[in-house]
């Protein structure tokens, strides 16, 4: 069986050409809108710790299609700026 991060993208490409990109987009505006509401919920104590995983799961997932519709290495090469960007900042460098 393929590792997780590989079925992740092999399955995110597939979402993205089966339902559309324009579909996908709704979706994951959806799916992200999901997750605000489910930490606000949990915030206040009206849901439990495996109602918010769930909700990073499809976060990720939707998260790991839009990055297909708008491209992984840009995507990526962004996501490499802010990690060392914000690393710098933990050590004091920025
Ligand atoms: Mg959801």
């Amino acid at each position: 069986m393929k590792k997780l991060n590989e079925r992740l993208s092999d399955v995110a490409l597939r979402a993205v050409n089966h339902w559309g990109e324009k579909a996908q987009e709704d979706v994951a505006v959806g799916e992200l809108a999901e997750l605000i509401d489910v930490l606000m919920k949990r915030r206040r104590g009206q849901v439990g710790v495996e109602a918010v995983i769930d909700e990073i799961a499809d976060a990720k997932f939707v998260i790991e299609q839009l990055s297909k519709i708008y491209g992984v290495d840009r995507v990526n090469q962004r996501l490499d700026y802010k990690i060392d960007r914000t690393s710098r900042i933990i050590d004091g460098e920025l």
